[in-house]
């Protein structure tokens, strides 16, 4: 992280009160994150992945392509990082969404520490020491549940997560299609974004990519 992170983190924390009221930071409380049950039903449909941008179809024979998409480095965390996050209350439609939608956050994030792949998550209570907040948009793009980010220097990111994630059909699921977005967040790309016979979007969906994560 770059030394002037977690001042620029911190200027915008204040700017995000100052505009929005403090009540805009309250996180949801650790102790109200349980545990989430895993024996759930496949998706209805894949959903589709927008945290890696598509790359034009003339480029896609470029190997490159697929692991820094447009731009010049494959930015990766120090093997032994902690990844801060917490989980912001507002903004969803109850506060039992919020706390669904961190509880789902916990197990993706349990997962990827179990795997031990040398960067650990880790829920913090403030966003003033997290590196990304889970923060909710409403936007009803169809098949849209969740979007992340990748390794960067940024003093703070975000992984939204969608209206249609509280759908009922895919509610129960939200912690597989986090486990995937927390896959980007350590740096990993879509295996089959470079195949020329599809199209973007089916490159992007998650069922695909999804390989990688639930073997
Ligand atoms: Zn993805």
């Amino acid at each position: 992280m770059a030394p002037d992170a977690s001042t620029t983190r911190e200027a915008l924390l204040q700017l995000t009160a100052q505009h929005l009221g403090p009540e805009a930071l309250t996180t949801v409380e650790d102790s109200r994150i349980s545990a989430v049950s895993t024996d759930t039903e496949p998706l209805p449909l894949s959903p589709v992945c927008i945290t890696q941008e598509s790359v034009p179809r003339n480029l896609k024979s470029d190997p490159a392509a697929i692991m820094v998409g447009l731009e010049s480095e494959i930015p990766r965390w120090e093997p032994g990082s902690v990844v801060k996050w917490t989980a912001w209350q507002m903004g969803y439609d109850s506060p039992a969404d919020a706390t669904h939608a961190a509880a789902h956050l916990k197990q993706a994030a349990e997962a990827w520490n179990k795997a031990d792949v040398g960067v650990n998550f880790e829920f913090v209570a403030l966003a003033k020491d997290a590196n990304f907040v889970l923060s909710m948009v409403v936007i009803r793009e169809m098949c849209l549940l969740v979007s992340a980010y990748f390794p960067n220097r940024k003093g703070l990111n975000f992984l939204y997560v969608y209206s249609l994630a509280f759908r009922p059909d895919f509610r129960k699921s939200l912690w597989k299609v986090l486990t995937h977005e927390l896959g980007h967040v350590l740096g990993l790309r879509h295996e089959l974004a470079m195949d020329p016979n599809l199209s973007v979007s089916k490159a992007m969906r998650y069922k695909l990519a999804r390989k990688i994560h639930f073997r």
